[in-house]
């Protein structure tokens, strides 16, 4: 259901900074944008046909929010003022957002600030709202679960939380999926995948997809212990180029 812009974590120029999105008619749910997705966001046309423009940050690491400024400025040259949502009772992270943006000169008349718990952005969107996680000592990290009529999306911004991933599991519908980020054995700030493997049962990990990946030995693991992998999207030319070479 949801579309990347990229897969990769702070520093993955192949796979670009882990960002998200959810279209659906004229409105465009964009999770997350790292200095390196800003511009792949443009490359994409993931702007195409959009009147309404809604940006979930999950935190303040500059792999989630350092392309928001840019972003902000594009799309009001497109006469769009996009809408950040902030986490209705965390009054820090809001503050946090609007300094951020302030201090690159986005003053807060180029956007509307909305609580969570007052979104509803799709037709078929019950609920939406953020959960703390526990990432890194310095900065407050959120999941943000979202309800449609059909199903649950939990998205972990950076996470090393064994309780909140267990808590998901315990209510997780079949048609429900979890994006999480992960990395290898010894990483300290995101959850190890022999951790995933061990609260997420054989059975159920293909609705667990792994995302914001250190290297491309990082998605193999992923891949062979069963968990689902996020895929960049392509261009409209990238895939037309790659059938052309695929037919030569
Ligand atoms: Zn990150
Ligand atoms: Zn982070």
């Amino acid at each position: 259901m949801l579309k990347f812009i990229g897969v990769g974590d702070l520093l993955n120029q192949e796979l670009l900074n882990t960002s998200a999105y959810i279209k659906d008619e004229n409105k465009i749910l964009i999770i997350d944008c790292g200095v390196m997705s800003f511009k792949r966001m443009i490359d994409l046309k993931i702007f195409e046909d959009v009147e309404n423009v809604y940006i979930a940050i999950t935190h303040m690491h500059p792999d989630h929010i350092g392309g928001l400024g840019s972003l902000i400025f594009y799309l009001n040259c497109k006469n769009i003022k996009p809408y950040i949502i902030f986490p209705k009772e965390d009054e820090e992270q809001k503050q946090a957002i609007v300094n951020f943006l302030f201090l690159q000169g986005v003053v807060s008349d180029r956007f509307y600030l909305i609580a969570d718990v007052e979104t509803v952005i799709f037709s078929n969107m019950l609920a939406f709202s953020y959960k703390t996680i526990k990432h890194n000592e310095t900065l407050k990290s959120f999941a943000i679960e979202m309800s449609f009529v059909d199903k649950r999306i939990y998205y972990l911004g950076d996470n090393n939380d064994e309780k909140y991933q267990k808590s998901v599991l315990k209510k997780l519908g079949e048609n429900d999926v979890v994006y999480t980020d992960c990395c290898g054995d010894n990483g300290v700030h995101h959850i190890n995948l022999k951790k995933l493997a061990e609260i997420y049962d054989e059975k159920i990990r293909k609705q667990v997809c792994c995302m914001h990946f250190i290297s491309d030995e990082n998605i193999i693991k992923a891949k062979n212990l069963g968990f689902c992998v996020a895929v960049m999207e392509q261009s409209k030319e990238e895939y037309l180029k790659r059938i052309v070479s695929h037919n030569n």
